[in-house]
């Protein structure tokens, strides 16, 4: 988690296949191939990966709890190993594939129920979501937890799109501190309506977040950088003038792939708003 933390929130391939522990050894917690992760020196299932690839009304956090299907074939072998992390008590990690190579890891996470008939396992991404394997009827409770169990997914996977696009970095000022970047939204997106749209977000650092959200940095649909004419009047120490001021008119830094650039029209949108606040 401090890894996925150093990058902004998700890990690589090559991070997953040689991790170090806090115990001083280093080991894979990604299977090489497959979407279950079940070293042979361990009892229980490690990691699982699931892709996200529907709109997140759909049933993978139905109840609150993650579904997470069987693997093809025997209800044991691969399986077995996870159904002991469900007898055990045992944390497993949960690997969101965002993109090829990139995932956003959730951990502890835990196998809640082993339901054969609909060949899969619950799982609950935290401590709290565990009561609800035992309590299946809707309660008011319940589609609360629901709701922020997918809010959680979606601001995650989001997080970890958007910063893994821009190579973990500020598309202001190119800042290259994981632990530093936000995923901002261009325009208010509804986490119930579909999936995280890199091309709706930028990764920007903190400081630079804050500024764009209260208008006092904007960005033009021709991903130009502007500041607000009250802050380019001040006189004030280096964050203004360096983070700020001189920014005024730079370009911004975008992802390569067309798909994830910034959206002009959601850009043109907010635009606007910035020019009405910017005098
Ligand atoms: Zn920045």
């Amino acid at each position: 988690m401090d890894r996925a933390e150093r990058n902004g929130g998700f890990v690589t391939r090559a991070d997953l296949s040689f991790m170090s522990l806090p115990s001083g050894e280093s080991r894979r917690v990604i299977d090489a191939s497959r979407g279950i992760w079940n070293p042979r020196d361990m009892d229980a299932t490690l990691s699982v990966v699931s892709s996200p690839t529907g709109p997140y009304a759909d049933r993978e956090v139905e109840g609150g709890l993650f579904h997470y299907s069987y693997r093809a074939g025997s209800v044991n072998g691969d399986n077995a190993k996870l159904r002991r992390a469900y007898e055990l008590g045992v944390p497993i990690i949960l690997l969101r594939k965002v993109q090829d190579g990139i995932f956003v890891p959730h951990a502890p996470v835990y196998v809640v129920a082993d339901l054969q008939d609909r060949r899969e396992f619950l799982l609950a991404l935290d401590e709290n979501a565990r009561f609800l394997a035992s309590e299946f009827e809707a309660t008011p409770q319940r589609s609360y937890v629901e709701r922020l169990v997918r809010q959680r997914l979606h601001q995650a996977d989001f997080r970890g799109r958007v910063i893994a696009a821009y190579e973990t970095r500020c598309a202001v000022c190119r800042l290259r501190h994981g632990q530093l970047l936000d995923a901002a939204h261009i325009t208010p997106d509804n986490a119930e309506e579909g999936l995280p749209y890199v091309s709706n977000g930028l990764s920007l650092c903190k400081i630079h977040h804050a500024a764009f959200d209260s208008d006092l940095l904007g960005i033009s649909p021709q991903y130009e950088i502007q500041i607000a004419h009250r802050l380019l009047d001040e006189v004030d120490g280096p964050m203004l003038r360096h983070g700020l001021q001189e920014m005024h008119g730079a370009k911004l830094t975008v992802p390569s792939r067309k798909t994830d650039k910034p959206d002009r029209d959601r850009l043109a949108e907010r635009f606007s708003k910035f020019l009405l606040h910017s005098s």
